[in-house]
């Protein structure tokens, strides 16, 4: 059984360093008893140094490394460097440097070298719209062909895959809710291309589900949708709603 895993993404906020630590802390101190879920959270990069000093309940992800290692990248910041200070995952592919221009191939290049780094991937995939002619399974299983090509079967169990449809991401104009059903059957797909990809050995890669899920539904999502754990945008701002999908997580019987 793979150990399920709750990450927050908090994006560009807050907007204070200091609103940053009050968050890390609330959340922290929110988690006593948690022994069976992995807890990451993704802040904005400055944040990243002064928060791993105030707990180490919480594994610290980024939300983009450079596909370069170091030398002439203005503006870029790489795995060597953030796995120095700690950190330790780092959401790549997400849709919203995805809308910036980033693409399969930017992603993938990304991916190798956060992992030759040490860090562990949370590759984000996911359709804007659904489609009558269900032409989305085909997107979905283009991005994670594209963005894994090169990928040993080695590296695999260091990797997660977020499977997060564009239409229910909060912050998308005109968002609908996504149903566990939506979830649990992209869920089953996923599996099968990372099957036909790797075979037996990626069952040890977890596919987690991120797309408006709330305290309310984060059960619905784990228990119905199948999936390995979730990746929380909005709701990872608010500590106790946060710290109350983990305690969901944690109270699950698997
Ligand atoms: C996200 O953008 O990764 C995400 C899951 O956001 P939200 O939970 O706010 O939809």
């Amino acid at each position: 059984m793979l150990k399920k895993v709750i990450i927050g993404n908090w994006k560009m906020n807050p907007l204070s360093l200091k609103e940053a630590e009050k968050l890390f802390t609330d959340v922290a101190e929110g988690m006593t008893q948690i022994k069976k879920t992995e807890i990451v959270v993704c802040p904005p990069f400055l944040y990243l140094e002064k928060l791993k000093k105030i707990s180490k309940k919480i594994t610290l992800g980024a939300q983009d490394a450079s596909f370069g290692d170091t030398g002439p990248f203005t503006g870029e910041v790489s795995g060597e460097m953030l796995y120095d200070i700690g950190v330790r995952y780092t959401i790549l592919g997400h849709s919203e440097r995805r809308a910036m221009g980033e693409d399969n191939s930017n992603i993938n290049k990304k991916i190798k070298a956060s992992l030759s780094a040490g860090l562990r991937p949370i590759l984000c995939v996911g359709e804007e719209a659904r489609d009558a002619s269900h032409s989305y399974f085909n997107l979905v299983k283009t991005q994670l062909e594209e963005c894994l090509v090169g990928i040993s079967k080695n590296s695999i169990s260091k990797m997660i895959i977020a499977y997060e449809p564009v239409w229910a991401i909060s912050s998308t104009v005109n968002r609908h809710d996504a149903t566990s059903s939506d979830c649990r059957e992209m869920y089953i797909f996923i599996r099968k291309i990372l099957f036909d990809r790797f075979g037996p050995d990626a069952e040890s890669m977890r596919v987690i589900y991120g797309g408006s899920v709330n305290e309310k539904d984060a059960e619905d999502f784990l228990k119905n949708g199948g999936v390995d754990g979730l990746l929380s945008g909005r709701a990872s701002l608010n500590a106790k709603k946060f710290t109350d999908i983990i305690k969901i997580c944690e109270a699950l019987k698997n």
